[in-house]
């Protein structure tokens, strides 16, 4: 197993953010009833004609400016053959060998440094619709609402050797397209999906294996998974004196393994051709030089300036650049709190916490910067603890508000009035005399099990700087 190598190149498909879908004006939002984003166009009528949407055709050279691609001036689209039920056409309009970008490149950072990911190319095309598989009736529902949601795909070099580069270059890529707002990005909503194409080499070899592709893969944990098992599964076909065959599988997720899904077809079984109901897309050097002065910041340069700016660690500048979602909000609530190390730490401690443990994409993140901003303040006040605060910040997630309004209804206000704590204070002190006579003996552990009694009995809502300081007077006194 160790004297082999296994080899990825990725095919990225990613639902462009467009408002409307790429040849006609329906909406392009997910979720709405099946067959209401329609129209004779999407629907393939006969006699229908397409118009390509502008905007498609901006952010694909977004992405494309954005990953160091060599951007096409005179570009078309081809039509692709094939026959699918969710494919009324029967052919999806695509781009074969005038795509709009190509030999770009994506960076990432391996335990050698940095590396290239080279990409071949990145082109256009249409989404086919969905069939939605009736358990009861026991027959398919096509639902056309995403036939003619616009793609762009990303085709990288096979460059990519083992798991880990592959899901570094995953999390750039969507990083980067995050950043440019050309694509939402939610993979469990399909707007991210990869054809993961692997082979297997001895180490020291030069020439590619035959590989084998693994289609529409939505989670980062499945292509991980289905890339060890498949490369396993070729290494012991070799090592058996088997061939590679060079197929399509389906990876199943409850199995853990891979299926045969049909051979591997080639360019000529789509009998590709342009296709003559679209115009030629010509661009000049103007439209794309503008396209190039607007492109927003991106996370490298993101990073840096938190390092420079910040003074974040590394590891945390890295972590919060990665997302332009945790990024914004780690820049917006800073302002707001003018206290950036406190929400570094919150992002990279409990709110990174909580994102791993629910699997929550950043995006997701049902609270604003306002929200966490005035959280921080709260604790710099005084007004409520840092543990009260891990419960504001649940809430938060749970159901934002106002973190004002969340400690008044709750009673989580901190409790700082001299009374009261003295009160807690004399009544743990007479509770527990032998932590009295160990702090006295010089064991300042004492002091911290005496504050943690009385936040106990307080619910966590003692100021624990008053706590500390009384519970060291009134032991002085005593
Ligand atoms: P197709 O549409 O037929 O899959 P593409 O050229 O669009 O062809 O994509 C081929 C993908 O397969 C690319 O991402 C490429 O990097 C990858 N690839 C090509 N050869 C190999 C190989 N031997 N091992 C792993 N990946 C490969
Ligand atoms: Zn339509
Ligand atoms: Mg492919």
């Amino acid at each position: 197993m160790n004297e082999y190598e296994i080899v990825i190149g990725l095919e990225v498909h990613a639902e462009l953010s467009t408002k409307t879908k790429i040849f006609c004006s329906c909406p392009t939002s997910f979720g709405a009833e099946p067959n209401t984003h329609t129209c004779p166009i999407c629907m393939a009528m006969p006699g229908t004609l397409p118009v390509l949407n502008e905007k498609v055709v901006e952010y694909a050279v977004k992405a494309g400016l954005a990953t160091n691609c060599e951007i096409s001036r005179n570009s078309k689209n081809d039509r692709k053959n094939y026959f699918y039920p969710d494919l009324p056409k029967s052919y999806q309009i695509s781009q074969f060998d005038k795509p709009l970008c190509e030999h770009g490149y994506v960076e990432i950072e391996t335990e050698q440094g940095k590396k290239k990911i080279r990409i071949l190319r990145i082109h256009i095309e249409e989404d086919a619709g969905k069939l939605n598989h009736d358990e009861f009736g026991g027959g398919s529902l096509v639902d056309l609402n995403r036939a003619g949601v616009p793609l762009i795909e990303i085709v990288s070099e096979p460059d990519l050797r083992g798991v880990q580069e592959v899901d570094k270059y995953l999390k750039k890529l969507k990083s980067i397209l995050e950043y440019i707002e050309v694509s939402d990005c939610k993979m469990q909503e399909g707007s991210l999906r990869a054809d993961v194409n692997v082979s297997v080499r001895k180490k020291g070899e030069t020439a590619f294996g035959t590989r084998t592709e693994m289609k529409n893969m939505n989670s980062f944990r499945s292509i991980t998974r289905a890339i060890e098992y498949e490369a396993n599964r070729q290494i012991d076909v070799l090592e058996d004196g088997g061939e590679i065959e060079q197929e399509t599988l389906r990876w199943d997720e409850v199995s853990g393994k891979t299926f045969s899904m049909r051979d591997k077809e080639d360019a000529q079984d789509y009998r590709y051709f342009p296709d003559p109901d679209l115009v030629a897309i010509k661009l000049s050097d103007e439209y794309i030089e503008q396209i190039q002065n607007n492109l927003p910041e991106l996370p490298e340069s993101r990073k840096r300036r938190y390092l420079e700016e910040y003074h974040l660690t590394e590891k945390d500048a890295n972590i919060i650049s990665s997302s332009k979602y945790l990024a914004d909000l780690f820049e917006e609530a800073s302002k707001i709190s003018n206290n950036p190390k406190a929400v570094n730490n919150w992002i990279i401690s409990d709110i990174s916490r909580i994102l791993n443990e629910t699997e929550m994409d950043p995006v997701e993140i049902p609270f604003d910067s306002k929200q966490l901003g005035e959280l921080v303040i709260l604790i710099d006040k005084g007004t409520i603890s840092s543990s009260i605060a891990k419960k504001v910040l649940v809430e938060l997630f749970e159901n934002p508000r106002s973190p004002e309004e969340i400690i008044k209804e709750k009673g989580w206000i901190q409790i700082s009035d001299e009374g009261a704590i003295k009160e807690v204070v004399l009544k743990v002190l007479s509770e527990n005399p032998q932590s009295i006579v160990d702090y006295k003996a010089g064991k300042d552990r004492a002091l911290g099990f005496l504050v943690g009694q009385a936040m106990k009995q307080t619910k966590g809502q003692a100021n624990p700087q008053m706590l500390n300081k009384m519970f060291i007077e009134e032991m002085q006194k005593s």
